[in-house]
């Protein structure tokens, strides 16, 4: 259905048959002149939607994008294809920056990429009235969204684009997009009118998997080699410190892995980030730093070691495996820490209150996945605005549907404590000393708070110490008992009330002994 002219750029610039689902239509309606609002997924093919209309239109495509760091990559990679392509952003110095502007003047580009900050520079707005604009592509648009994940305030300024330049087909890109998103995109660039084009987020491919974690190093050795033994992946942590850590253990038992972060010097990253993209079989160990832009076609697994802040970057995390279509796993172990700790990181973190309730939406979206008991892949589609989907038969719940157990009772003692202890209102106490109150255990604290005289002292023998690190962190995942950021001490919510008083069941996941588990401690 895509035009003569479309079709002919495909083969002969970029040397593929056919459009893939959706291309064909977005490119004819952007070069006919019109706008659009294009949500795909990582990997759908987003690029040419507007590279080929670029190419067929009159003028240069401008395409503004935060990714200053790949403008150069993308940019030799078109070059080599024969397309006249260019970039400007702080990364050029004077001289450099001249030749460029020059050539868009005289017309010479297809394509000019730009960071969204040049926008601030008047000198941009008058270098762009010197030549003549194909479109405007405004690549990763979600940047716009205070609402996301990834604002970035210079996204603000491109709402003035089509003021400016009217006759200006205009196409934003995402890959993250909630309805809620999508809306924000359209109304912050004033895309209301735009057609919107929203291709299916479902990759089935990949299988997801989400498990407790226990012993992380020994559960991520586990799955790499008993399933992706010789096979390219990424390992996401979240600290640059277990970066290095994790790098070096996968080292030491046998797997050739690479760190990755930004405490890192530019020369290093670039060399392991190459490295990642040429060599067969290299695990790259990462903070969420690496893989924005990445097209390694060939990533057989995405793991990662602590828990995503929101579910748009565990999609677009796990995304980066199984671009080739091919079977491929995201894997994510998640303890109660990791809530904590994130829980922490917002209430200590930047921007207003407002900010930080949206931040503590994202997690809870974020836990509920974790804690689902449905099909993740629905889940997922769902947040992603994608109802009504069948289970897939491809996760961790539709290959071993979990047990659930009614935690009402349990839920009831741990409130309990949180209750007695919360009197003492000026001391702090986390879940390790809740959880040893409730086994009964007489640690040092304990003995020094006369805590051993609580009333639910001991009450808690019938589970494990670990059942009962799974009960905290389910009962926080939903929203039962809340954690105070400075001290991690947990607190009651006005939920916890209905379940003390009885009026409120509470199912959970059963927690098996998962194979990764056992083999961990056959394999010390
Ligand atoms: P996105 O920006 O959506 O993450 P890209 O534009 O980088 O994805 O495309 C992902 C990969 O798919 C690239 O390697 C690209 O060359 C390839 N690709 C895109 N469209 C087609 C197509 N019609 N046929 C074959 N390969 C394609
Ligand atoms: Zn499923």
């Amino acid at each position: 259905m895509a035009s003569p002219e479309a079709l002919e750029t495909l083969r002969r610039v970029f040397g593929y048959d056919a459009f893939r689902d959706g291309q064909g239509e977005i490119i004819d309606h952007v070069v006919d002149g019109g706008d659009a609002l294009v949500l795909m997924p990582t990997g759908g093919g987003k690029s040419l939607c507007y590279q080929i209309p670029a190419q067929v239109r009159k003028g240069t495509g401008i395409v503004i994008s935060p990714l200053i760091a790949l403008m150069q990559d993308q940019v030799d990679a078109l070059r080599a294809l024969g397309v006249q392509a260019g970039f400007l952003n702080s990364t050029l110095d004077h001289d450099e920056r001249r030749v460029v502007e020059a050539q868009f003047a005289a017309g010479e580009l297809d394509l000019l990429y730009l960071a969204p900050e040049r926008f601030r520079l008047g000198s941009t707005i008058e270098l762009l009235d010197r030549g003549t604009i194909a479109l405007f592509a405004i690549d990763e648009a979600h940047c716009v969204s205070q609402w996301g994940h990834d604002f970035r305030p210079d996204y603000l300024m491109l709402s003035g684009l089509h003021e400016r330049w009217p006759d200006v087909p205009r196409i934003a890109l995402t890959a993250t997009a909630t309805e809620a998103t999508r809306a924000e995109i359209a109304s912050r660039l004033g895309l209301e009118q735009a057609k919107h084009f929203v291709a299916s987020f479902d990759r089935p491919n990949i299988q997801y998997r989400i498990e407790p974690k226990t012993d992380a190093k020994r559960q991520l050795l586990h799955l790499l080699r008993n399933e992706h033994q010789g096979d390219a992946g990424i390992v996401y942590c979240l600290s640059r410190n277990s970066v290095e850590k994790h790098a070096e253990f996968l080292t030491q038992n046998g797997i050739e892995a690479l760190p990755y972060h930004a405490g890192l010097d530019a020369r290093t990253r670039a060399e392991h980030q190459s490295r990642f993209l040429r060599e067969d079989g290299l695990v790259i160990v990462a903070t969420i730093a690496f893989g924005m832009g990445i097209d390694k076609p060939d990533v057989r697994f995405v793991a990662h070691l602590d828990l995503p802040k929101s579910v748009e970057g565990y999609y677009q995390e796990t995304g980066r495996a199984g671009r080739d279509g091919l079977p491929s796993t995201a894997w994510l172990a998640y303890g109660l820490q990791d809530v904590v700790n994130l829980r922490k990181m917002i209430d200590g973190g930047e921007g207003d209150a407002a900010h930080r309730r949206r931040q503590a939406t994202h997690l809870d979206s974020m836990l509920a996945l974790c804690e689902t008991v449905e099909c993740r892949r629905v889940q997922l589609l769902n947040y992603f605005g994608q109802a009504g989907g069948e289970p897939c038969g491809n996760c961790d719940t539709c290959l071993s549907p979990p047990q659930t157990w009614d935690a009402t009772v349990a839920a009831q003692k741990v409130l309990s404590v949180i209750v007695r202890l919360d009197r003492e209102r000026r001391q702090k106490f986390g879940a390790g000393h809740i959880i040893d109150i409730l086994l009964g255990k007489k640690s040092a604290k304990v003995i020094q708070f006369d805590h051993d005289s609580l009333k639910p002292f001991g009450v808690g023998a019938d589970l494990r110490e670990a059942e009962w690190r799974g009960v905290v962190r389910q009962l926080l995942a939903q929203g039962l008992i809340a954690v105070e950021s400075d001290h991690g001490t947990l607190l009651q919510t006005e939920a916890s009330a209905e379940v003390l008083r009885g009026e409120r069941k509470v199912m959970m996941r059963r927690e098996a002994e998962r194979p990764a588990a056992k083999a961990a401690k056959t394999s010390k």
